[in-house]
């Protein structure tokens, strides 16, 4: 059986100040031991976030970070900062990173490799435009971003990592794909796992659903037998992260 996991995306919000305020709101109502809870935030609330978070339940993530292990990369972050500063996952693939920022597949696919190499949990984020789904190439989409995310690491690394599926089109736009069209995208996740590396891969790799997730449609999304929790934007920095946490 597949342990939840919810994580919170904070995107570009909160100052360091306002992060651990948000934090000591947040904490008493995302009590649940039964899944984990994330919390990914800005770069700069990372060290504040990780101290207010001690004694709790609560993980902390980041929402990026380089390929590299130090050197001339001017306003990049490495592995081993994060590590050093007590995360333990990080968002890799983001939509918004892909689309602003230009990373490529083979770009995020460095990046899972050392986010490996340094006992890093990467979530990596795939998901289609509104255009692709009417093409109809959703699923030939993600099976390749998958696939090339996934080059070169092992199963038993694999096993360890999550997924997260966040169709763009539902990306804080309030529109969620169904729990059919989610259940369908993540299934065939899974398949494309099972394919790459083995059936108990992909029975242990965790898969989330991710866009316009909140208290209202969380349980029922959740429920799917291929959906193990969720990547919240938006929902995230309120309490009803608490709801969703607790769905
Ligand atoms: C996200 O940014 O990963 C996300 C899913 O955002 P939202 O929940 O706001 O759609």
């Amino acid at each position: 059986m597949r342990r939840k996991i919810i994580a919170g995306n904070w995107k570009m919000n909160k100052t360091p100040s306002e992060a651990v305020k948000l934090v000591e709101e947040l904490k008493p109502l995302v009590k649940n031991d039964a899944v984990d809870v994330v919390f990914c935030v800005p770069a700069i609330d990372i060290v504040p976030v990780v101290k207010a978070c001690e004694g709790t339940n609560i993980e902390v993530g980041a929402e990026n970070m380089y390929f590299e292990e130090s050197g001339a990369y001017t306003g990049e972050i490495s592995p081993a900062m994060l590590v050093d500063a007590g995360v333990k996952y990080v968002i890799l693939g983001h939509s918004e990173r892909r689309d602003y920022f230009k990373e490529t597949s083979e770009d995020i696919n460095k990046k899972m490799k050392k986010a490996i190499e340094h006992g890093l949990v990467p979530i990596m984020c795939c998901g289609e435009s509104l255009e692709q789904r009417e093409q109809g190439i959703t699923l030939d989409w993600i099976r390749q971003q998958v696939k090339v995310g996934y080059q070169g690491i092992a199963a038993s690394d694999a096993a360890k990592t999550v997924i997260a599926y966040e169709p763009i089109w539902a990306i804080g736009t309030g529109k969620t794909a169904t729990t059919e069209q989610a259940e369908e995208v993540c299934r065939a996740i899974r398949q494309c796992i099972a394919e790459i590396y083995d059936e108990a891969t992909a029975e242990a790799i965790r898969i989330q659903y991710g866009g316009s997730v909140n208290a209202g449609n969380a349980s029922e999304l959740f429920a799917q037998p291929d959906i193990d929790g969720g990547l919240v934007g938006g929902a995230s920095l309120k309490a009803d992260f608490g709801k969703i946490v607790n769905y």
